[in-house]
């Protein structure tokens, strides 16, 4: 009896198998493709349900349902444009800084570059660079007059002044399609959930900067959804307490707001921003983001000064390289 139902079994097998088989290629998903995609942002699909994309492309691996992956892709509302403006000079760490960038605005959709060289004329570096980026950009230039080039006084003032009229003159014929500007420094650090923030800025937003003023952060105070003052250890009368890398600005604001601009004359250093700011917005206007305004998204990092006490007076390797 035992001998028989053994028998019986090892008749059954191979087609048990072979069903199994079957089924499993007719439900298999098609295979992803080898590299769909460069980078696999953890913010593309949160937990909390869809999110908007921080880049427009291939699929998330795994992400779709089984039902779902022949579907085609559903048309995405138009997202707001983010303008980054970054003011940049020439030393030795300018390319390191500016692919460190580039890496993090290439991860973003819909972000188009604003690079304002402070010389007298557009580097070879940055041309080259930009052309290879990868990034929807626009290439300017303007010096930074020799007699502001002095430690104390603000820096970057008219490379941002010139990223604002180059958007002005953009958009002046045109009505405004949905945008949101914001000064990216080429040194700091951003988290690609600041761009998610930020996007949604309907005319100035503002967010907590790491590093920064002497302290681990600054940030906005908020109540009830309002800013209602600062948290910082500089300067806390200041109007506008708060860094470059703390707010966004909508392009409908920056457009409606044509004389509004960095100033040198009367500007201290750190008084920019409120200075800035107290043109086109109130503190009661501010919307807070990241939180309430308790997550650090951006760092005001800074690269220390490169140690060059052996390079050569005079060229010396039998190539050049551009570093
Ligand atoms: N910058 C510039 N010209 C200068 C000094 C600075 O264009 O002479 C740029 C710099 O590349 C950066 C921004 O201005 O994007 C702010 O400068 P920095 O990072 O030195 O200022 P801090 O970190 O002290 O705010
Ligand atoms: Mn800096």
């Amino acid at each position: 009896m035992k001998s028989v139902l053994v028998s019986r079994f090892f008749i059954l097998l191979p087609w048990i198998l072979i069903v199994i088989i079957m089924l499993d290629v007719d439900t298999r998903r098609p295979a992803a493709p080898l590299t769909p995609r460069p980078y696999f942002s953890p913010y593309a699909v949160g937990r909390g349900g869809p999110r908007l994309p921080l880049r427009r492309g291939g699929p998330v691996r795994g992400a779709e349902k089984r039902n779902e992956s022949r579907q085609q892709p559903q048309p995405q509302p138009q997202l707001p444009t983010i303008y980054a403006i970054t003011p940049t000079y020439s030393r030795p760490v300018q390319k390191a800084e500016l692919t460190r960038l580039a890496n993090t605005f290439r991860q973003v959709a819909q972000l188009h570059w604003i690079l304002v060289e402070d010389a007298a004329a557009r580097s070879e570096l940055v041309s080259r660079f930009l052309a290879r980026a990868g990034l929807p950009s626009t290439h300017l230039h303007v010096p930074t007059p020799r007699r502001y080039k002095r430690p104390g006084l603000p820096r970057a003032t008219e490379q941002r002044n010139a990223g604002l009229a180059w958007l002005r003159q953009r958009h002046q014929h045109q009505r405004a399609q949905p945008g949101v500007l914001f000064f990216a420094d080429d040194d700091n650090t951003y988290s690609l959930e600041l761009f998610q923030e930020m996007r949604t800025t309907r005319k100035v937003s503002v967010w907590p900067v790491g590093l920064v003023g002497g302290r681990r952060y600054e940030r906005p105070l908020v109540e009830n959804g309002k800013v209602v003052g600062w948290y910082t250890g500089w300067r806390a009368d200041r109007p506008f307490a708060i860094d470059m890398a703390g707010f966004a600005v909508s392009l409908q604001v920056i457009l409606s707001n044509p004389k509004a601009v960095f100033k040198r004359r009367g500007s201290q250093p750190g008084m920019q921003e409120s200075d800035f700011l107290k043109q086109i917005t109130t503190v009661e206007e501010l919307e807070p983001k990241a939180n309430n305004c308790t997550k650090v998204l951006v760092w005001h990092t800074r690269t220390e000064k490169v140690n060059l006490a052996n390079e050569p007076k005079y060229h010396l390797d039998t190539v050049k390289i551009e570093v």
